[in-house]
């Protein structure tokens, strides 16, 4: 896969989803329901909702529905997997080291 962009991203660990205060590029992340929520990085201005199945803050372990995705932090830089599919837009990205590569 060529990556056509990258963009960096910021994690905010969240007691309560924002809904219309969204910040372009920031993954907004709920540990104790183990849940991210973002604009669709792809521009589309989408809102994304995604089930996690682990967090890994540095060493502190939340756990969430099995199959879903993985968030592990290294300090301040957050990587995800598998990657992130997005309907309708196409939108697809693989968060890496706090940097999206869009693909
Ligand atoms: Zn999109």
């Amino acid at each position: 896969m060529k990556t056509i962009k990258k963009v960096p991203v910021r994690i905010e660990f969240v007691e309560e989803m924002p809904f219309d205060t969204i910040r372009e590029n920031v993954l907004y992340v709920n540990k104790k329901t183990c849940r991210m929520r973002h604009n669709c990085l792809c521009g589309c201005d989408g809102l994304v909702d995604i089930p996690l199945s682990s967090i890994n803050d540095n060493g502190e372990i939340h756990n969430g529905e099995p199959g879903q995705w993985h968030l592990t932090m290294k300090g301040d830089k957050a990587t995800i997997t598998p990657s992130i599919l997005n309907m309708p837009c196409n939108g697809h990205y693989i968060i890496t080291n706090g940097i999206a590569n869009l693909v």
